[in-house]
């Protein structure tokens, strides 16, 4: 018989397993209880949407757009369809639906996978996971400063120190006007420096060639036009504004000029929050404000700002620091002599369960339940604080053996079974 071939997870998508996945458990309630205090409100969107959002809500000319989607036709129907390689569009998309902003703004904040198609390296996978917050409906700039302070107090509970805050302004449409035209008079003067890519775009999106990755270009997009030369008072205001809450609040900040975002409909506040401890994929969290995406995406026009974090590189970044996850402990490990008592054991853990312990059992084994001296081991393995034996003598009496696995000398006492809900109560006192 052929040997059936061994089956892999897709190139760039990751399981997230025990050992791992209760750091993601931890990451995910710090989030929640968080959002609950700055009071935004969870929203779960579909993973699949029409490609049309996306190419509309993120721009044609971008990386996502342009070279990073997973995109399919429906076999049944023919529509296009597209993972979701982001989740503002579909927030958006919701919000226009099921018009939430009729009585005024809102803040919300999403948790899922995206789909990207890219080169996967460390803090780059084709399926990652990103966490956004989203104030729809709100001019700012003090929403867009609630907005920082909401990931500065996320890195806070998670240990998080070595980043820092870069911000730039970028600004209304009819001032990038201006500044479009400057820019592309500079980058034709220097396309003797420019790759492809930036050729390309020198025209359909020249600020989106600010935010090249190509060393060779550095020089020559520092010393290019600056956006921020060109904007007015309204504008220069708003981002005056954003920066006197944040030096009210002790959050630093640097301005980069070149911290673009490049659509045509983000404009004003831009940010991202960058670590040098995790390479070349430093930036941990971005975002911006796009008052002009509502209308793109076929809304009523309202402003909105957001964010999202990328888990994995944060989580990095947590490892990096070597921050502490607080890991659940078990409390019983039920140790079975005979496979008759079963049925007592299962009635037993599901009392102590009930009553808020954390309690395994052991299970037989191809040789059935195994000796009391690899039972003890396994229960020893599995971290728990106390064995309770079910021994046969002990059960006849109604009454169980309780050990101590921590205590160093394996203290033990009888506990009557019809008692252990009461004795669950008093456990963490006979640690
Ligand atoms: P980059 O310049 O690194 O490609 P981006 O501008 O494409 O980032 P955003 O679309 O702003 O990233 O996404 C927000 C955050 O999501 C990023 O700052 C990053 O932390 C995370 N992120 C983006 N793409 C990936 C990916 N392929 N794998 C893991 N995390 C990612
Ligand atoms: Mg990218």
């Amino acid at each position: 018989m052929a040997k059936t071939e061994k089956l892999s997870a897709v190139k760039g998508m990751n399981d997230i397993l025990p050992g791992e996945s209760e750091r993601w458990e931890w990451l995910e309630a710090q989030v929640r209880d968080l959002m609950g205090r700055f009071a935004y409100r969870n929203v779960r969107t579909p993973i699949v949407e029409h490609t049309q959002l996306f190419v509309r809500g993120i721009g044609e000319v971008t990386d996502i757009v342009e070279k990073e989607m997973y995109s399919f036709e429906d076999k049944l129907n023919g529509e296009r369809l597209t993972l979701r390689p982001e989740g503002t569009a579909s927030l958006v998309r919701a919000t226009i639906e099921n018009n939430l902003l009729y009585d005024g703004g809102k803040r919300m904040w999403y948790i899922g996978p995206m789909f990207r198609h890219e080169r996967p390296q460390r803090g780059r996978y084709r399926q990652f996971h990103q966490i956004g917050a989203e104030a729809l409906g709100f001019a700012g700039p003090d929403v867009d400063a609630e907005l920082i302070l909401l990931a500065v107090s996320l890195w806070k509970r998670l240990g998080l120190t070595q980043w820092r805050l870069e911000i730039n302004s970028l600004g209304q449409p009819e001032e990038r006007k201006a500044h479009r035209e400057a820019l592309i008079a500079y980058l034709e003067q220097h396309t003797e420096v420019m790759d492809e890519e930036a050729k390309r775009r020198m025209y359909s999106n020249p600020l989106r060639v600010l935010d090249t990755k190509n060393p060779a270009m550095q020089e020559m997009v520092n010393a290019a036009p600056k956006l921020l030369d060109y904007l007015g008072e309204a504008s220069l205001a708003h981002f005056d504004g954003l920066k006197a809450i944040l030096d009210a609040n002790g959050v630093p900040w640097t301005v980069n000029p070149r911290l673009v975002r490049g659509l045509d409909y983000y404009n004003l506040s831009v940010f991202e929050f960058v670590t040098d401890l995790l390479g070349s994929q430093g930036t941990i969290c971005a975002g911006g404000r796009y008052d002009y995406l509502i209308e793109q995406v076929g809304g009523k026009p309202a402003p909105a700002v957001g964010w999202a974090l990328g888990v994995e590189r944060v989580l990095e970044l947590v490892k990096e620091l070597g921050t502490d996850i607080p890991a659940p402990q078990l409390d019983v490990y039920a140790i079975v002599p005979d496979a008759a008592a079963m049925p007592v054991v299962l009635r037993t853990l599901q009392q102590l369960r009930e009553a808020g312990v954390r309690a395994q059992m052991h299970t037989a084994g191809a040789e059935g339940m195994g000796s009391m001296k690899s039972q003890f081991k396994k229960a020893d393995a599995s971290g728990a604080r106390h064995a309770l034996i079910f021994g046969g003598d002990e059960l006849a009496q109604g009454q169980v053996t309780v050990k101590s696995l921590r205590d160093g000398e394996g203290r033990q006492q009888l506990q009557a079974l019809a008692e252990v809900a009461q004795w669950a109560a008093t456990l963490q006192s006979i640690a």
